[in-house]
């Protein structure tokens, strides 16, 4: 029996343990997961945020080479009227170029418009931004402007790269300018945000020229990590267009990021709590088909008392304990007077009724630290520990009493009675055998007397 509950504690362990790790594995695989999917939406925010930058500025030094081309036109011409509109056919052949361009200008020291693609009488442009800051300051070659509303293009947004150009004493010759259309410029790169990121270019007063955002399907919210975990961090990146004030921003949020990675999650939760479900429910089976087993074992099925093989080694244990410990030890040996004629009159089945009746009768006359078994038919021991011979026979009488008292047999009742053997461990008793034996011997009296009685064999007796 202990070897079964050996191996079943052998067995949980090993399910404990198997399970552990499977727990161990399957966490260490989602906080890898975790960081992962985190670290390609850091790093796919970074290559945008680096990536518009160098683009953007790619584009400015392209329109800066284009304005040195046209510088070239200017400086050869020399001002002659007749290059000027040469000059303007070049300014709409560049801007056909380049659908970002509104506008190209050709603007004089004064401010005034000398060259430019639209038709008709140039606005004036004195008070733009670009002309001012040129005109106000000796040194400034290179002008990025903020975004602002066109009024001569309806309803576009657009901001103003422009060019000083001036003689080797600094004096002003011209100004090339172009106005650049902004949602032309974002068109450019409106593929780039990845679902939930939003990419932004601002300058370093914080005009905002642009916003684009990815698109993002609805995301059901078993599926937002910020349901499960809170709104957590996002995610931002950002470069600078070097040369100009210009500022790339990229924001991230987790959510469509993190919703195939909450799916792999809940399908690894319920991947797991099945596996560890169907390993408790096989325990589960095998512990009850143990226990089922251990029962068979060690009971009795007619009296549900210990059986003989049972009974017997727990009985050694409790003499061996009581000789260590010098502890008094009684037994009693009890058999049901005339069972043969139970059997003859009422039959084996309540014959069987008889035997479970008095097994009951004994189980309550026990304290729970006695033993009590049934060892053949209709005889049973119990092996009280701590008791002297004289406690034994005053439980002996109990039961004697109760097993007269208890009615059976249903229409037709009767009784049986019993008789008990009663002897209590000698200081020079070595073995269970001879105890039981003296019980067995004072049982043998009791019938001898007449039966329905208890009898007591002191310790040395030895019948002749
Ligand atoms: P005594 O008073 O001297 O003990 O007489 P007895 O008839 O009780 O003793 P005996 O040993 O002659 O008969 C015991 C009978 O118990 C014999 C057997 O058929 C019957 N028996 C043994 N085991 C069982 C059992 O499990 N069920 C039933 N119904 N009868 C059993
Ligand atoms: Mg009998
Ligand atoms: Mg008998």
């Amino acid at each position: 029996m202990s070897s079964l509950r050996g191996r079943q504690v052998h067995i949980v362990l090993f399910c404990a343990a198997i399970l552990t790790s499977l727990c161990a594995l399957l966490v260490l695989h989602l906080v890898d997961d975790y960081r992962l999917t985190l670290g390609q939406a850091r790093e796919r925010a970074r290559l945008t945020a680096h990536h518009v930058a160098q683009d953007l500025e790619r584009r400015l030094y392209g329109i800066e080479q284009m304005f040195l081309g046209i510088d070239d036109l200017l400086t050869l011409s020399d001002g002659d009227d007749a290059a000027k509109d040469f000059i303007e056919a070049v300014l709409r052949a560049r801007q056909r170029q380049q659908t970002a361009f509104m506008d190209l200008l050709v603007v004089d020291a004064r401010g005034r418009i000398r060259c430019w693609t639209g038709t008709g009488i140039p606005p004036s442009i004195t008070d733009r931004d670009y002309v001012a800051t040129h005109l106000g300051s000796d040194d400034s070659l290179w002008f990025v402007g903020p975004p602002q509303w066109s009024k001569v293009h309806h309803d576009r947004r657009f901001f103003a790269v422009s060019h000083a150009f001036r003689t080797a004493d600094g004096r002003l010759r011209h100004i090339l300018v172009a106005i650049l259309d902004l949602a032309s410029v974002a068109h450019a790169y409106a593929d780039l945000p990845a679902p939930g990121m939003r990419l932004t270019l601002l300058d370093s007063q914080n005009h905002t020229y642009f916003i684009l955002t990815g698109d993002s399907p609805p995301i059901p919210a078993w599926k937002r990590a910020s349901v499960w975990f809170g709104p957590g961090t996002p995610i931002v990146a950002g470069a600078e267009v070097s040369g100009t004030p210009l500022q790339i921003q990229v924001t991230q949020t987790t959510d469509p990021i993190l919703a195939p990675w909450l799916t792999d999650l809940f399908v690894n939760l319920a991947l797991g709590t099945l596996i560890a479900g169907a390993m408790l429910w096989v325990f589960r089976r095998f512990s009850r088909q143990q226990e089922r087993l251990d029962f068979l074992a060690t009971t009795d099925t007619l009296s549900r008392l210990s059986n003989r093989g049972h009974f017997m080694a727990l009985a050694e244990k409790m003499f061996t304990q009581s000789r260590r410990y010098d502890q008094p030890l009684s037994a009693l040996v009890i058999d049901i007077d005339d069972f043969k004629q139970v059997n003859d009159r009422f039959g084996h089945g309540e014959g069987d009724r008889v035997i479970r009746a008095v097994a009951d009768l004994l189980r309550r006359h026990c304290r729970a630290s006695d033993l009590v078994g049934r060892v053949g038919g209709e005889e049973f021991v119990m092996l009280l520990p701590n008791t002297p011979v004289s406690g034994a026979l005053a439980t002996a009488e109990k039961i004697l009493e109760g097993v007269e008292a208890t009615r059976l047999g249903g229409r037709s009742p009767f009784s049986v009675t019993v008789s008990i053997g009663v002897s209590g461990r000698g200081g020079g008793d070595t073995d269970l055998e001879t105890l039981i034996n003296r019980a067995d011997q004072a049982l043998y009296r009791a019938k001898q007397a007449g039966k329905n009685r208890v009898e007591q064999l002191r310790t040395g007796f030895s019948p002749s």
